[in-house]
C-alpha cells in the first residue's frame, strides 16, 4: 500500500483492517509482489511503535518496552522473530478464509499455540456489566506482552460470526486483510483512496488504449 519507507520511530502505520490482528498482518506493503514488498515492521522498536499506535499499550509502556529491548537485544530479537511468525500465520489463515479455503492444519496449530500462551498471561476482569480477558499486570513488562493481544484478536475472530466478513484486498499486489462491514458486503479494496483508485486509473488506461478490460 503506501510507498513510504519504514522507520522505527516516526513511521505511521495504516490501521484500517477493522481488527487488531489484521492491522498487524497489514504491516507489510505489497505483500504479493516480491519486488515491491516493503516490511514496515523493521525490528522490536517498530513493533512497539505499532503497538502504541494500535492502542495495545500506552505510549509510556511502549517506550519502556523499546528501552528494555535495546538492553536485552538477544531476547528482543527472539520475540521479534516470533512476532513475524505470528503475523505470517495470521496472514495465511485469514487469506485462506477470505479466498474460501480452509486454513492449513499447521497454521491453525501454530496460531492456537500463540493463543494458548496469550491466555496463560490473562485473567478475567470486570468491564462494566460484563467481564473480559485482560493481561496480568505482572506480564505487562515482558517483551512478549505485545504479541498476546494480537493472538487473542485472531482467535476471537476465528470463533466469531464476523468471520464471514473477512476479505483480502482485490488489488493484485496488495495482500492487505480487512473486515467488510459495508451494508451490502461489497467492499473490495483495503482502502478505496489507494488500491481502489489505482485500479480505477488502470481501467481507464486500458479503455483509453483500447486493450481488453481483463489483465
Ligand atoms: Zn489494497
Amino acid at each position: 500500500m503506501p510507498d513510504q519507507g519504514p522507520s522505527a520511530s516516526g513511521f505511521q502505520f495504516e490501521l484500517t483492517g477493522g481488527a487488531l490482528c489484521f492491522d498487524f498482518a497489514n504491516t507489510v506493503d505489497s505483500r504479493s509482489a516480491p519486488k515491491q514488498r516493503v516490511d514496515n515492521l523493521t525490528g522490536y522498536a517498530a513493533f512497539a511503535s505499532w503497538a502504541r499506535q494500535s492502542g495495545v499499550v500506552s505510549a509510556r509502556e511502549a517506550g519502556e518496552l523499546a528501552r528494555a529491548a535495546t538492553k536485552q537485544s538477544d531476547a528482543a530479537g527472539r520475540v521479534f522473530r516470533e512476532a513475524v511468525e505470528l503475523r505470517e500465520t495470521i496472514y495465511h489463515v485469514f487469506s485462506a478464509i477470505a479466498g474460501g479455503s480452509i486454513p492449513s492444519e499447521q497454521d491453525l496449530l501454530l496460531l492456537g499455540s500463540y493463543a494458548q500462551e496469550a491466555f496463560s498471561h490473562m485473567h478475567l476482569i470486570a468491564a462494566g456489566s460484563r467481564f473480559e480477558w485482560g493481561l496480568d499486570q505482572r506480564s505487562r513488562d515482558s517483551l512478549m506482552t505485545l504479541l498476546w493481544p494480537i493472538a487473542k484478536s485472531a482467535v476471537d475472530l476465528l470463533a466469531s460470526e464476523d468471520l464471514a466478513k473477512v476479505r483480502e484486498c482485490a488489488a493484485d499486489n496488495c495482500g492487505w486483510l480487512f473486515m467488510d462491514r459495508s451494508r451490502n458486503q461489497s467492499r473490495r479494496w483495503c482502502d478505496m483512496k489507494i488500491c481502489g483508485n489505482r485500479e480505477k486509473v488502470r481501467r481507464h488506461r486500458r479503455i483509453a488504449s483500447g486493450t481488453q478490460a481483463h489483465p
